[in-house]
Parts: C-alpha cells; structure tokens; sequence
C-alpha cells in the first residue's frame, strides 16, 4: 500500500510554469481523481509521480520515502497511459508480461526486449500462471494470442490495465484511460475500474478532464487550473460547495 505525498512541486518549461507549488496528500488506498481543463498540468503532475518526467522543485513521497531516491521501475506504482502504449509487435500475453519479464532480465537483456522471453521453463510458467490471472480478472482470456491491432479499443484498454496490474503494485496512475472509447463503452469502463479499486484496495490517482467521470468514480476529487490545485474534496462537497468561481464554473460546465 502507498500514500503519496506531494510537497510544494513546481515544473518549469524553459519560461512556462506549468506547475506552481502542487501540495496535495493521497491516502493509501484512496481514489483521488485530479481534473481540471485541457492544459492545468494534471499529466504533468502524474508524470513526476511515475518517475517519467522530474519536477523543479518540491518533492514526492511514496510511503514515505522520497521518489528521486528510487529508479523509476522500482516505485511500487503502474502507469496506465491515454494511448494504451501497447507494443504492436507482441501479443496481448506478451504485452502483459512486459513488467514481469523486465523486472527479470538484467540490464543488457532489458534493451533487448522485444520478442526476448526468458527461455527457462520454470521462469515461463510462473509468468504464464501471472498473465493468466489479471486476463480472467478482466475477461479477456480469449485475447491472449492476439496482437493489439486485432483489438477494440475497450479490450485495448483492458489490456493496458491488465499489465499495469500484473505487477500487483500499491498504486495505480491513469492517464485518461477512457478518453479513446466511446461514450457508452466509457460508461461501462468507469464501472469496471472502479470495481477494480474496491477488489484490490490500491490507491488510484485518475486524471480526466470529465468532472461526470470523476464524480461518480472518486473519493476524493482535486480541481486544478492553471497548474494549481484550486480544491480538493469529496465529490459532494465539490459540487454543492465549491470553494472558488473557477471550481464552480467547471464542475457546472458540460463537458
Ligand atoms: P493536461 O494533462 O492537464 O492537459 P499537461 O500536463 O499535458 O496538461 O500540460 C500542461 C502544460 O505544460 C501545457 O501547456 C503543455 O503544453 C506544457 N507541456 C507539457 N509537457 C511539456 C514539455 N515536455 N515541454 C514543454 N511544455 C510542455
Ligand atoms: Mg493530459
């Protein structure tokens, strides 16, 4: 489990802040969803969090420790990125093996991968054993030997949540996940993720830019703007007592 602290970060691009001072404490197994409109900085901030990007100032806690002591591939925490970033040339079993695979291989290994699998058996059923279990957790068995061009686009998102799942991780970062399907898929997928959060307990930090998303989904929600946090709140309370225009003017607004 992991709560995450974010203390005082700032992220600059060359002349442009595009965070200004982001304080804002996770608790461990919590839902917390960050919105706010297109360009606040929220997949900036998930970015920092995963290791992807590094801020300019302040610092990030993980259960307590700070996240630029750790290498990005040791944080307890799986990103689930907008585009799926699925690898075309492997199959879904593949794909969802990914994070199983490079925590195994050393590092010469690890740049080759790619169609590199560990030739072990032992080492192969085990991963098997893994891949199998997050497939029948989110239905997509009969997928496995398919390669991602073959897919939907909601079982390309199952799929990308079934690797960010495999490593078991204490934390969940999603990007937009449901901004790639359409409206009645999305409906059914907020369903499904926020039924994976009660099933695994792990703490979820969701961005989208779809207040209707995050107030159904969340336990807590932070509107940002302009690369601040205006608010952070239960659904409830951001929605019967915004505590600036701005908040208000965003929920109230269709999407
Ligand atoms: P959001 O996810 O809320 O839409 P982003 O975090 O992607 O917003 O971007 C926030 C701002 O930072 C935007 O103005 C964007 O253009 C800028 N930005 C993001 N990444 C970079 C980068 N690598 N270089 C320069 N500017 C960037
Ligand atoms: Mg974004």
């Amino acid at each position: 489990m992991a709560g995450v602290n974010i203390r005082s970060v700032a992220k600059t691009f060359g002349e442009t802040h595009v965070l200004k001072s982001v304080d804002l404490d996770i608790r461990d197994g919590e839902f917390i969803s960050l919105v706010g409109p297109s360009g606040c900085g929220k997949s900036t901030l998930l970015r920092i969090i995963a290791g992807l990007e590094q801020q300019s100032d302040g610092n990030i806690l993980l259960d307590g420790t700070a996240v630029d002591r750790m290498r990005p591939r040791d944080r307890d925490l799986a990103m689930v990125f907008q585009s799926y970033a699925l690898y075309p040339h492997l199959t879904v079993a593949e794909n969802i093996a990914v994070p199983l695979v490079m925590r195994r291989l050393n590092t010469t290994e690890r740049s080759l991968v790619g169609g590199l699998f560990p030739s072990g058996r032992g080492k192969r059923k085990e991963i098997a054993v893994e891949v199998e279990r997050v497939c029948e957790a989110l239905s997509i068995s009969m997928l496995k030997d398919r390669k991602p061009a073959a897919l939907s686009g909601g079982q390309r998102q199952r799929v990308a949540l079934a690797r960010a799942m495999v490593r078991k991780p204490s934390a969940f970062l999603m990007d937009e996940p449901l901004s790639n399907l359409d409206a009645k898929m999305r409906v059914q997928a907020r369903g499904e993720i926020a039924a994976l959060h009660r099933q695994l307990g792990s703490t979820f930090i969701y961005v989208t830019h779809d207040q209707a998303e995050a107030m159904t989904m969340s336990d807590r929600i932070a509107v940002m703007m302009g690369g601040e946090i205006l608010q952070v709140d239960t659904p409830d309370r951001i929605y019967q007592m915004p505590q600036d225009l701005r908040v208000a003017e965003f929920i109230g607004s269709p999407k």
